[in-house]
């Protein structure tokens, strides 16, 4: 018998950026004690937790005793190394679970385990040596994309090769790591599908949300995208497959390229909350925050209606360049929710915050956050 783990039990959280404090504020508003540990000190996450650990990953002592002292682990990011997943789970629950974690580090598994799965995977090859590169090159043909195989995000590690002279160039840039190489892929929307699976294999998801990238950080997000119900559908099975097949117990996300014939292209997947789903804290019944606490503690799944169409702006470092943002043009509007993170130092593309607008249509919910993200340089 599985047992719920209720209120005031205690979440462990490893990781401790916006994504950890975001969970430990659900948490914290149902009476659950949140302990985190990250090699960071007064972190976002460590501001509102009961108790936060200052230690690397890979020291299994310290991971142990905060493992010993919560009744389940959940994590914020894809990176952590397999010996500390398995050192917390010698003392409670990893939940979404190793198995995820495995396959979501390492883009060339994750690309396998697509295949594998029947799942529609972008032409890829794995790459060890300039050879390699250039027997994928040959395979795939160009335009393509080189990957570290490993701790890439964000379009981190990534190098574009136009023509096949590019690639001696490309393989040392990316210094010459064990990476993938991925045909490029003429997609005409980026789409994702956040999801939840319960510790009873029950299913529930936010539909589809269509993302726009800055830079290669998702700039915008919108929900619903509006697909054709059918193609929505197809989006939707892709994550059930994922979560199904990988055993996930909590919230996993899809990162998708729709191409203009309406199939899907799967690019990657993150075992946990997604930035493109924060805009489901305000405008859905569940958040998903919620929604993973929900999920990580074996209680039923939550509501994952939309009360009204949504979209959110992510806020970077970059609008802190000539001081801080002028907030007051936020407050004025009563369907614009501002999150910040607690993040003492801004930086360019560094991740601070982000605004939600709820509206009647997606489209005036993103012509609203865009309205008003860009009041806040003050020109
Ligand atoms: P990733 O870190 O793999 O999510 O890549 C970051 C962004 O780069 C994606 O959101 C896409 O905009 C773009 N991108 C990544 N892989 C591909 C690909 N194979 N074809 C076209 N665009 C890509």
């Amino acid at each position: 018998m599985n047992k719920q783990i209720l209120p005031p039990s205690t979440i462990g959280i490893l990781g401790s950026g916006q994504l950890g404090r975001m969970l430990a504020l659900s948490a914290r508003q149902m009476g659950y004690r949140i302990h985190v540990l990250s090699p960071d000190h007064g972190s976002p996450t460590g501001q509102i937790a009961d108790k936060e650990y200052t230690a690397p990953y890979d020291d299994l002592d310290t991971v142990r005793e905060f493992a010993r002292g919560v009744d389940v682990v959940t994590y914020e990011f894809e990176n952590v190394p397999a010996a500390t997943a398995a050192a917390c789970e010698e003392f409670a629950p990893l939940r979404p679970g190793a198995k995820a974690l495995h396959i979501a580090q390492n883009r060339l598994r994750e690309k396998q385990f697509f295949a594998a799965n029947g799942l529609p995977v972008t032409p890829f090859a794995a790459v060890n040596s300039l050879t390699d590169l250039n027997i994928g090159l040959t395979r795939i043909g160009a335009p393509a994309i080189l990957k570290t195989a490993a701790s890439g995000y964000d379009g981190k590690g990534q190098q574009f090769i136009r023509q096949p002279e590019e690639a001696a160039a490309a393989w040392e840039r990316v210094g010459k790591r064990p990476s993938i190489l991925e045909g490029f892929v003429e997609f005409e929307r980026e789409l994702s599908v956040v999801a939840a699976r319960g510790l009873d294999g029950r299913f529930a998801h936010y539909g589809v949300i269509e993302n726009s990238h800055h830079h290669h950080i998702l700039d915008i997000s919108v929900a619903p995208a509006g697909l054709p119900r059918s193609v929505a559908a197809d989006a939707i099975a892709i994550a059930d497959t994922v979560m199904a097949a990988l055993d996930v117990v909590g919230v996993l996300t899809v990162e998708l390229f729709l191409l203009s014939n309406g199939r899907f292209r799967l690019n990657e997947i993150a075992p946990r909350p997604h930035n493109s789903g924060h805009l489901t804290i305000d405008a859905c019944v569940t958040g998903q925050f919620e929604q993973q606490l929900r999920a990580v503690c074996g209680l039923p799944l939550g509501d994952t209606s939309y009360r009204q169409p949504a979209a959110m702006a992510n806020l970077l470092g970059d609008l802190w360049a000539k001081g801080t943002p002028v907030w007051t043009a936020v407050f004025p509007h009563s369907d614009l929710h501002l999150h910040l993170y607690g993040k003492r130092e801004a930086r360019p593309g560094r991740k601070m915050g982000h605004l939600t607008a709820l509206a009647d249509s997606p489209q005036a919910a993103k012509a609203l956050v865009q309205k008003v993200r860009n009041q806040l340089t003050g020109d």
